[in-house]
């Protein structure tokens, strides 16, 4: 698969909004700052596919973009933000549990987390919500290039220790934009879900 030739298709405030719930689609989830625009402007050699900077508060839309015709790659509202209100955040959360458990054509789910800060609350909640739907799991430990080695590797260990807790098929990586550590680890995945 040639993710260069991805291209953006359409926005959608909620699951209601969807395209037609066939081929196969891919999500990408992660709390904002978390790095998520970046990947995929990385993923698709694309400086500005996924914007980069986006405001804080303002109306979250699901973006998708097509890899070729009927395979779609999903970027969903970023979630954590400490300045929205409960009740927006809430209804966020609504709209990610229900895209995950309806979702019929979601095939995998990457989440994304700064490799200093992984798997808050909201980031297990999502990766509750995709085992659930027996839909598999590609968690990205991004900014890896702030970490040396090490310290790299000892995070990488704990939250590949923490992931067997969950008991769904669970893949956790290193990821970095900014070195280029884990495109290939992420194209593979992504390939893999594509494919069958
Ligand atoms: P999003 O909110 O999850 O879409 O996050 P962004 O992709 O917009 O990135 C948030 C911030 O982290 C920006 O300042 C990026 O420049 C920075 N960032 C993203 N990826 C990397 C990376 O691989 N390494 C480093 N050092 N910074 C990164």
């Amino acid at each position: 698969w040639n993710y260069h030739l991805t291209h953006f298709v359409t926005s959608a405030p909620d699951i209601r909004h969807l395209p037609s719930d066939s081929g196969i689609e891919v999500a990408f989830a992660g709390r904002s700052n978390a790095g998520k625009s970046s990947a995929l402007n990385t993923l698709t050699n694309q400086k500005s596919l996924a914007r980069t900077s986006k405001t804080p508060g303002r109306t979250q839309l699901i973006n998708l973009f097509q890899v070729a015709e009927g395979y779609r790659l999903v970027d969903l509202p970023g979630y954590g933000y400490a300045e929205v209100p409960e009740e927006v955040k809430l209804k966020w959360q609504h709209a990610l549990s229900e895209y995950l458990h309806r979702r019929e054509c979601l095939k995998g789910l990457v989440v994304l987390m700064d490799i200093r800060h992984p798997l808050k609350d909201l980031d297990q909640q999502m990766i509750k919500w995709a085992v659930q739907s027996d839909i598999q799991v590609l968690v990205l430990l991004t900014k890896a290039d702030k970490l040396a080695s090490g310290a790299r590797k000892a995070q990488l260990n704990l939250v590949r220790e923490a992931a067997k807790g969950f008991v769904g098929d669970i893949q956790v990586e290193v990821f970095s934009s900014l070195k280029r550590i884990g495109v290939d680890k992420l194209s593979q995945k992504l390939d893999s879900w594509f494919t069958d």
